[in-house]
């Protein structure tokens, strides 16, 4: 069993007060590693590293050199694909075919493109008379980056990416349940030569590490992923101290199913749509909502669809779902069924613990579950599960649909499955959502606008919109 550490001014290194926590697998239920338990002294002495990388090197790094050195980045991960898609699945639980089809790749391409988006990037110039504005843009500073336990080094990548390519120093929290390949990462960029102190890493629990940072006074600005109760806290905690700060949260994004769609085809995206990673996908569509004149039709193809899904050992290339991450969120995910039950749902599939041999047989298993007969108002229908189960509903037509769709707090993403094209923009414009797929779910380009409203966050990561948040615009105006 390995012992992991932090990372901080260039050195591998435990807690400072020598505490550790262990992280367990939800496949088998062993201890996997030990990492450190870091409180606000790591902390600190990360963001003292971070401070005082900024003033040496590498605040003189041009964007051709960052953007040669997130190339290297790319490139190493990629030659260690295989290695790093093991580490995910275990430490996750999810499919080895999925982390390594998925979460490594888009890890690999988060640091290709923002080397070439920074390569690219221009900023702006306006002329008025007798005078010229321009824009300097630069490093925030030190920069807090917390990100989730479900695509561990997919986000940490996402973030870290930007915040480099930008100049700014880094200080990055992982879940403490998925410390895995965030400490591979630390690896990695010490390998291709990255100044000590510019990027640290310091594992921990979200209340004690997570809020040190987000407190500490030389913390910039906090790039956060996560639930919308935490984001709450790290929202109020870093407003008040003026931290620039974006939050990608929650969600229970609809799959908006009308009568006149490409059946096989929506039926295939929903139910990916629904338990890609366990429905452990924050974009996941948890809400069916189907067309009445189909929905018999649709549900029974859904159905049988998911009952055709293998649930088993990550390892195993033909296993379509792996473990939830924990025994703690199976139970969380076992008592919203039993509530959906109370509530007066009726479950058509799934939910129940699968026969597996040992040692999967003290895993966090659970197959995907389908469940209708619930109302719009109910908790089943309202609160995200963040887990392999999706609730069902009719809707009568095109108004009806559009408010089932926005009647929950969260406004993260919606997928709409439509042959008319014009239905297609009009649902599109209607549903209070960060983003929208049509006839697709998923399918990313980086360049684009990601986030959500209402619950599901503040602001907007992609592109452009990364590179901004992960700088500040200074304008110059000139009297000529
Ligand atoms: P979480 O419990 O909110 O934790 C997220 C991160 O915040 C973890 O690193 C956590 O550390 C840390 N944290 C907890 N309390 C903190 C505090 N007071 N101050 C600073 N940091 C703190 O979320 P999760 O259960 O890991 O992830 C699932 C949630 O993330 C779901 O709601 C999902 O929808 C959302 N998510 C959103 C997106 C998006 O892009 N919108 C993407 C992925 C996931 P510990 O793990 O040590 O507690």
């Amino acid at each position: 069993m390995e012992t992991l550490s932090n990372f901080i001014a260039g050195s591998f290194q435990p807690a400072a007060s020598g505490q550790t926590l262990d992280d367990m697998s939800s496949v088998t239920g062993e201890r996997l590693c030990t990492i450190p338990r870091s409180d606000s002294q790591d902390v600190d002495d990360a963001v003292t590293a971070a401070k005082a990388a900024l003033q040496g090197e590498w605040g003189q790094t041009t964007v051709a050199e960052r953007a040669d050195l997130l190339e290297a980045i790319a490139a190493t991960i990629e030659s260690r694909l295989e290695e790093l898609a093991a580490l995910e699945s275990r430490d996750t639980g999810k499919p080895f075919r999925l982390a390594a089809t998925i979460d490594i790749p888009r890890a690999i391409a988060n640091f290709r493109f923002f080397a070439s988006a920074v390569r690219h990037h221009q900023d702006g110039f306006q002329e008025m008379p007798g005078a010229i504005n321009y824009t300097l843009r630069k490093p925030c500073g030190v920069v807090g980056l917390i990100t989730p336990w479900n695509l561990p080094l997919y986000l940490l990548s996402w973030k870290t990416a930007p915040a480099l390519a930008m100049g700014n120093t880094i200080v990055a929290k992982p879940s403490e349940i998925t410390p895995m390949t965030a400490t591979v990462l630390a690896e990695i960029l010490h390998e291709v030569g990255l100044p000590p102190g510019v990027f640290n890493l310091v594992h921990g629990l979200g209340p004690e590490t997570g809020q040190a940072m987000v407190e500490h006074p030389d913390v910039a600005a906090i790039s956060f992923t996560g639930g919308t109760s935490t984001g709450a806290i790290v929202g109020a905690t870093a407003s008040a101290r003026f931290k620039k700060l974006s939050l990608e949260l929650g969600g229970k994004n609809p799959t908006v199913v009308f009568a006149d769609c490409d059946m096989d085809a929506t039926v295939d995206g929903a139910v990916r749509a629904a338990f890609a990673n366990q429905g452990q996908v924050c974009l996941c569509g948890s809400r069916l909502l189907v067309e009445k004149s189909i929905y018999s039709e649709f549900m029974e193809r859904f159905v049988a669809r998911v009952q055709q899904m293998k649930v088993g050992d990550p390892a195993d290339p033909d296993t379509d779902m792996g473990a939830v991450i924990s025994l703690a969120h199976r139970d969380k995910v076992e008592r919203f069924l039993a509530l959906a039950a109370e509530e007066g749902g009726t479950v058509l599939t799934g939910g129940t613990r699968p026969d597996l041999p040992a040692p999967l047989d003290r895993g966090a298993f659970i197959t995907p579950a389908v469940i209708d007969g619930l109302t719009q108002r109910c908790r089943t229908t309202q609160e995200e599960i963040f887990g392999p189960v999706v609730t069902s509903y009719a809707f009568e037509d095109e108004e009806e649909a559009i408010a089932m769709a926005n009647g929950v707090q969260y406004g993260l993403a919606a997928s709409v499955w439509t042959r008319d094209l014009s239905r297609a923009h009009r649902v599109s414009a209607a549903l209070d959502v960060g983003m929208v797929w049509v006839n697709t779910w998923l399918l990313r380009d980086l360049r684009v606008p990601f986030g959500g409203v209402k619950a599901s966050g503040v602001g907007r990561e992609g592109g452009d919109l990364s590179l901004h948040f992960f700088s500040e615009a200074k304008n110059v105006c000139v009297k000529l």
